[in-house]
């Protein structure tokens, strides 16, 4: 009987993005995200430049609306894409 090539042992993870008690920017104690901060806001962003969900970033509604206004500052003032 031929031997059955093994297959590399794939786990499924069920979640996929740790959730913290605290969103990033209640933790560094930030007010108002600032539209100037890119490298900041572009790990809110994937690759194509849209803005990641709540779950995703993990940020808390406040924050998230606060980042959601920042990147979309930052896209008028042409410091950020719109669509990479
Ligand atoms: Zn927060």
């Amino acid at each position: 009987m031929a031997k059955r090539p093994t297959r590399p042992n794939r786990k499924k993870r069920r979640r996929r993005f740790r959730e913290q008690a605290k969103c990033r920017f209640c933790r560094a104690k930030t007010g108002e995200v600032d539209y100037k901060d890119i490298p900041t806001l572009t790990k809110m962003t994937t690759q194509q430049g849209k803005i990641y969900s709540r779950k995703r970033s993990g940020n808390c509604a406040r924050h998230q609306r606060s980042t959601m206004r920042a990147i979309k500052r930052a896209r008028f003032l042409a410091l950020m894409p719109y669509v990479a």
